[in-house]
């Protein structure tokens, strides 16, 4: 769900907005000979209920990671035979080498006597792992094998998604356009928490697989001012059995004209509030470049290949011959491909959802940007033609979002017309 963007020193602009608006007090300070006070901003809802702490996976099955933190620290450690903390007072802003040695997690050559283990920087908790500052609290977990572990950031939700807004959305845009931004992603976050983090260890990546968090990088005051004006706030609609709850509140960067109802794209559950919306705003956000993509092609024994690795099923299959656009919607002159037939030499036949196809031959989807595309054999290539957008094309389009708010319309009015039927409610 990410849009290109520049990440300016953001934090830098933080301070310096500080520094404007303390400039009496810091003069006071300086002439008194006082020790300046702290400058980076705080980390809200450190003292929150479990239910909104997120836990995002940051380092994957890795065997080794720099950790340093500018604040007096200490690490629990979640051992029920030798339970305890351990404070690092002397180890303020020394980068620490983590490391798996012996299946044990090694801090600076000490190991760990537990599997897990929570490390709490003191105010402001932040932490920096591997360079990147983050908010909250980290979690060291060995994998099942003892050989590699895990690093996930324990974050309060509203903190976490000053790392996401301006992560996927520049922070230049329209107000109303990063707070729409705010409250998809705070719903979104939620929603794939409470379906499924109890069967996991952590809630969601930090990629575009979840949503893009960036973690301090990506915070500035706007992101911040679109996250606490919207405190709290997230979207319900009503869900098949009738009750009203919050729902998967997927969006993307340019729908291309027309948004697509979830059931087509994701399968699953069908919501309401996820059909197709068109939508005339993008067109005047997006540079042409990424609206109109260019044709894109590729080698027919690498699309056979790169489908049989990813779905066994096509195994039978033999070599792709043909791939043939099985379902495509169909809102008046616009058309998305949702679902693709692939023929194989053995005779026999199988299909895939569109996106599921454009994302395993192009993971990062960048080249095949969007299902909206039409396919041509060009003998030992496939070639997709015609293509427009960016994305999955479901929810909320953020370039059409921000052409709605240059237009004036609110965050209220952005969020009900691509979450149609969906109303705001108020979690804490
Ligand atoms: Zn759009």
């Amino acid at each position: 769900m990410v849009i290109e963007k520049n990440i300016k020193n953001n934090q830098l602009k933080i301070i310096n907005n500080q520094l404007i608006r303390t400039a009496p007090l810091l003069l006071l300070i300086i002439l008194g000979g006082c020790k300046a006070r702290q400058l980076t901003r705080p980390t809200p809802q450190m003292d929150i209920g479990p239910q909104f702490w997120v836990r995002v996976l940051l380092l994957n099955d890795v065997t080794a990671c720099t950790l340093k933190i500018a604040s007096p620290f200490s690490i629990i450690s979640h051992d029920p035979r030798t339970p305890g903390i351990r404070n690092y007072p002397k180890q303020v802003n020394v980068p620490l080498r983590i490391e798996i040695s012996g299946g044990r997690i090694t801090i600076a050559g000490t190991p760990l006597t537990s599997s897990e283990a929570i490390i709490f920087p003191g105010d402001p908790y932040i932490f920096n792992l591997n360079g990147d500052d983050y908010r909250g609290k980290l979690k060291l977990q060995i994998g099942p094998d003892g050989s590699s572990f895990d690093a996930v950031n324990l974050v309060p939700l509203e903190p976490y998604l000053a790392g996401v807004v301006g992560a996927e959305m520049p922070d230049y845009w329209e107000p109303e356009a990063l707070r729409a931004q705010a409250v998809a992603a705070r719903t979104y976050c939620l929603y794939i928490k409470e379906r499924f983090g109890s069967n996991r260890a952590w809630d969601v990546r930090k990629t575009q697989a979840s949503q893009v968090y960036l973690g301090v990088r990506a915070e500035s005051a706007q992101v911040w001012n679109a996250v606490s004006r919207t405190y709290g706030r997230v979207l319900v609609c009503k869900h098949s059995d009738g009750t009203e709850d919050i729902f998967p509140t997927y969006y993307s960067s340019i729908c291309g004209g027309h948004t697509e109802d979830s059931k087509y794209v994701f399968g699953g559950d069908s919501f309401e509030a996820l059909v197709g919306r068109s939508c005339p705003y993008c067109k005047d956000v997006a540079k042409p470049r990424f609206f109109f993509w260019p044709m894109v092609q590729f080698d027919k024994s690498y699309v056979t290949a790169k489908l049989s690795q990813r779905y066994s099923k096509l195994k039978q299959l033999g070599k792709i011959t043909n791939i043939i656009a099985a379902r495509q919607s169909n809102y008046g002159n616009f058309s998305r491909v949702t679902l693709v037939k692939l023929v194989g030499s053995t005779g026999k036949s199988d299909s895939l959802r569109a996106e599921d196809f454009r994302l395993t031959i192009d993971p990062s989807g960048r080249k095949l940007q969007s299902t909206i595309y039409q396919i041509v054999d060009k003998g030992d290539k496939w070639a997709f033609l015609s293509g427009t957008g960016y994305g999955h094309g479901v929810g909320m389009c953020q370039c059409g979002a921000q052409a709605m708010a240059r237009e004036g319309k609110t965050a209220e009015q952005i969020l009900s017309y691509y979450y149609r039927n969906s109303r705001i409610e108020i979690v804490y």
